[in-house]
Order: C-alpha cells, then sequence, then structure tokens
C-alpha cells in the first residue's frame, strides 16, 4: 500500500505518448520512483496532489478528477470492493484537515499528451522563474497568507492549463430568457414532475411512442437514459429527438463513460440544433456493471464536473475547448445528478456545490426513500448556500414488487432503502398487492417531500413501470391542492438558514 494514498495497489502507469528526450525520461523515472511508493502514482502527467490533501485521485478505478461518484460509499469503492472509495478518503482527510475549500476548484481533464510524462518539469520551471532567493524568502517572511500563495502561483498554472483555468467560484448562466419550458416553468415557481422512459432495446420505438404521448400531458419534462447501468439501448438523443417530434419537452441524459471530449462537444452541438433544451449530465454507471465482455473500467475522459464547465463555457463563451469560436452558440439548460444518500451528505453537498458552481442548472437526485433523512441534505446545501442558485428534483421510484425493492438496495449505487419500507413491501407481496403498496409508498414519499424548503419538483423513475406514472402524478396533484394552500405564506420545515 502507498505511504500517503489508501488504495490497496498500483494501478499501472500510464505509459507516454511517444518517445521522449533523455532528460524528461530520466525525471519521470525519477518522479515515479518517488511518488509511486509514496502516493501509487500512475503519472498522469497533470499533478493534482496539493488539492486532494495528498492522496493521488488516479487510484480512483473510474479515473474521476473531481469528486466521488453517486455510488461512493465510506467502506469500498463499488467498481472494486477490495478499494476504499478513494474520493471518501480524500473528502475525510480534507475535512480533518480544513482544506475541504479547495475540493470546490473544477480541475481539469487529463492533457493525454503528458500521460507518463513527469509533472515536476513544470514546477522546477515556475520555481526558476520565481528565483529560488525570492522563493525562500516568500515562504519564510511570516505574513499571513504567503505560503499558500506562493505555493499556488507555483502550482496552480501546472495543475490548471491555458485551455481549461478552472476555479472554484460560482458562474450564474449568461442569459436571463429561459432556454426550455422546464426552466420556464421552474422560474416560474411552479412545483414539476419530471418522469423517465428507458430507451427502446431495438429499432421499434411503438412502446417508446405511447409512452411518451401517455405521459407528455402530466410530466413537465421526460427524461431518456443514456445507457443505464452500461447497458446498451437506443441513445438518448435518438429519444430526446422523437420525443419533441411529438411534441413532448426531452431531457437528455448524457453519460461522461461514453463520451470523448470531441464526442461530447459534437453532441451537444447536435442536440441544441434539433431544438433539444435540457441536458443532463452525468458520469455514468461502471462498466463493472454491465454484462460481459466488460469494456475499461479503469479511465473515463472527462467526469460530470468537468462536462458541466465545458458545455456552460460552449454556451455562455461561445467558445470550443480548444478556444475555437462557436459563431452560433448552443443554447441549453444544464441539469446534473446529486445523490443525497451516498457516503456523507456533507460531501455530498460539497459535491453538490461543486456542480453548480461549475454550470448545474438543476439537480435531480437518485431515488429517495427516507424523505426525513433528507432534510440533513438539504441543511448542508443551505450551509452552502447553493439553495437559490439550483432546481431541485427529488427522485421518486415507485416499487413494483418486493424483489424490485431488494434489488435496488442491494444493487443499485446510491441508493438506501429503510427497514420499514423493505417491510411493508415484504408484506405487501405477501398478499398480493405490492403495486399497490409501491404507488402508496411513492405518494406518501410525495406528499413529505414537496413543501421542503429548496425543493421544486419530483423526478419520477419507474424504471420500465411508465405506465403508473400518470397516475401518481394525477394523485399527488390532487393532494398537492389542499396541502399547497395551508403551506402558502411561510417555509415549513426545520431548515437552517444560511446565516445560522
Ligand atoms: S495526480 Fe497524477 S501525477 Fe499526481 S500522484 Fe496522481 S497520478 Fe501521479
Amino acid at each position: 500500500m502507498p505511504g500517503f494514498t489508501p488504495g490497496k495497489r498500483y494501478q499501472p502507469p500510464f505509459m507516454p505518448f511517444k518517445r521522449q528526450p533523455f532528460k524528461k525520461r530520466a525525471l519521470a523515472t525519477i518522479e515515479l520512483a518517488v511518488k509511486g511508493p509514496l502516493f501509487g502514482c500512475r503519472m498522469c502527467g497533470n499533478c493534482l496532489l496539493q488539492e486532494t490533501a495528498l492522496i493521488c485521485p488516479m487510484e480512483c478505478p473510474k479515473g474521476l478528477r473531481n469528486g466521488p461518484c453517486g455510488g461512493s460509499t465510506p467502506e469500498r469503492c463499488y467498481v472494486d470492493e477490495s478499494r476504499p472509495c478513494i474520493w471518501y478518503k480524500i473528502y475525510e482527510r480534507s475535512f480533518q484537515l480544513g482544506r475541504e475549500a479547495r475540493l470546490l476548484e473544477v480541475l481539469p481533464p487529463m492533457d493525454w499528451e503528458k500521460a507518463g510524462t513527469d509533472s515536476w518539469g513544470g514546477i522546477f520551471d515556475r520555481v526558476k522563474r520565481l528565483g529560488i532567493r525570492n522563493l525562500f524568502s516568500h515562504l519564510t517572511s511570516g505574513e499571513p497568507g504567503s505560503v499558500s500563495q506562493t505555493l499556488d502561483s507555483i502550482f496552480r498554472p501546472v495543475r490548471q492549463p491555458d485551455w481549461w483555468q478552472g476555479d472554484a467560484k460560482y458562474h450564474a448562466p449568461a442569459y436571463a430568457e429561459p432556454v426550455s419550458e422546464l426552466e420556464r416553468r421552474l422560474k416560474a415557481g411552479e412545483f414539476v414532475f419530471a418522469a423517465e422512459i428507458a430507451p427502446p432495446l431495438s429499432i421499434n420505438t411503438d412502446k417508446l411512442r405511447r409512452n411518451i404521448a401517455a405521459l407528455k400531458e402530466h410530466a413537465a419534462a421526460l427524461n431518456f437514459t443514456d445507457n443505464a447501468s452500461s447497458v446498451p439501448r437506443m441513445s438518448s438523443l435518438a429519444c430526446s429527438a422523437i420525443s419533441l417530434e411529438l411534441g413532448a419537452e426531452p431531457v437528455m441524459q448524457i453519460s461522461a463513460r461514453d463520451k470523448t471530449r470531441v464526442g461530447l462537444q459534437s453532441e451537444v452541438i447536435g442536440a441544441s440544433a434539433l431544438g433539444i433544451r435540457n441536458m443532463l449530465c452525468l458520469t455514468g454507471d461502471s462498466m463493472a456493471l454491465a454484462p460481459g465482455p466488460k469494456g475499461r473500467m479503469d479511465i473515463v475522459d472527462i467526469d460530470s464536473v468537468q462536462m458541466l464547465w465545458m458545455l456552460r463555457r460552449m454556451r455562455d463563451e461561445g467558445r470550443y475547448l480548444d478556444g475555437r469560436e462557436i459563431k452560433t452558440p448552443p443554447k441549453y439548460f444544464l441539469g446534473a445528478a446529486a445523490s443525497p444518500f451516498a457516503s456523507n451528505m456533507k460531501f455530498q453537498a460539497l459535491r453538490e456545490q461543486k456542480k453548480v458552481n461549475a454550470g448545474a442548472q438543476f439537480f435531480q437526485t437518485n431515488a429517495v426513500f427516507d424523505a426525513d433523512a433528507l432534510d440533513e441534505w438539504l441543511n448542508e446545501l443551505v450551509k452552502r448556500d447553493v439553495l437559490d442558485k439550483v432546481y431541485i428534483l427529488i427522485g421518486i421510484s415507485p416499487l413494483k414488487s418486493y424483489r424490485v425493492a431488494r434489488y435496488m438496495n442491494d444493487k443499485v449505487p446510491g441508493i438506501f432503502i429503510p427497514a420499514a419500507v423493505m417491510k411493508r413491501m415484504e408484506l405487501a407481496e405477501e398478499k398480493g398487492n405490492a403495486e399497490e403498496e409501491g404507488v402508496q409508498i411513492a405518494l406518501e414519499l410525495i406528499e413529505k417531500t414537496r413543501g421542503k424548503q429548496g425543493v421544486n419538483g419530483i423526478h419520477l423513475m419507474a424504471v420500465g413501470w411508465e405506465e403508473v406514472v400518470p397516475r401518481i402524478i394525477e394523485e399527488a396533484g390532487a393532494a398537492k391542492s389542499s396541502k399547497l394552500r395551508a403551506l402558502k405564506g411561510g417555509i415549513p420545515l426545520g431548515i437552517i438558514q444560511p446565516d445560522e
């Protein structure tokens, strides 16, 4: 095990793209000899250790460079259960050392030309530019902030290349008029329902069209998943285009897992040109969940935070990642996933803040089965001053059977079903009315959730049981009117305010 990085074993180091001059090769060899045993270094060529409490993020089997995925747990990584979740460890140590604010900086994807080469050369260059004497006097001046400023002037240009320039600030969207109907309704203060539709497994779109037609009158927007659980289906882009054709507002989900930076930029330009205006940026489930043969599991080109950063800049600054101007930039309302019950809610809230800073305008959460426990997560978002910058749609998944409940609780990363709910489903299954019980549980969760501060809507995930969605929205809507009248005029919850 490396000295400072609590990963169990090394992943192999990256190889240089081309043969380097002798001096560079020698430096890379020395760097690997030192940082391998200490940090399990893979020689990514863009070292981020200063920002990650001296734990190498490249130990993450997904290669994520901006925080944990929605499946993180305190115990282990869901991709490789023999390892701890390295991002959980990074967050834990950063909070212990009081360095958690550093985790907000949006870190760049790898520059693959540098993979396998040294990071130290860039650092030595910066030191040379500053001058050894200056460096020494800044580090020993005793002035407040001098040490951190000096170190930042050396390390920041190395980890934040000109083509990225990530930071830890909030970037408000650079437009005023809503670009989508979903955004318009949320801005108008409407409590919205979105519903997820699983894309077809073949080119037959009959069922897809029936689902869209049945749901469009009830839901403000329809989400189309992007190869969920790493199982290939019809693309989210194609389903979104069909949805538009049928007059329903789509939310196109995009999994970073299946995209390179080139493919991603091309796809959002195309989708925006087709009129798709809502996009949900996800890292995506690992290939570990897929049926075999498995694809590559140890790296993704970009993560969801980087995706938000890139897409926001394409829209608001009219630039591709490589700096080329986009004469007519794309338009979209950017969403992200939130996973309140994965690992620690304090950690998740920081992750959510990072996504909002990068560009997320709405969240759709993982399925929630404990409405009371949600308050803790919302409180953490209040403390981070995030609630007025993002719309939150709480994920509700109607359980069709006890077997489905068991599967979700045991196998789906980031989902936790309380024992009382499991018991209800088990008893209902024995009596032969599990479906009805599942609907009632969903309605109760909606009722408990809708009054909470910061909650702007519900995201229904019926996972192949789409025909139940109209009933749930209708019954939840009917229950709403009386409840909402009672709530009007005051914020109802035990949620603390930002200055508390
Ligand atoms: S961030 Fe990159 S260079 Fe730094 S220790 Fe990890 S793999 Fe090595």
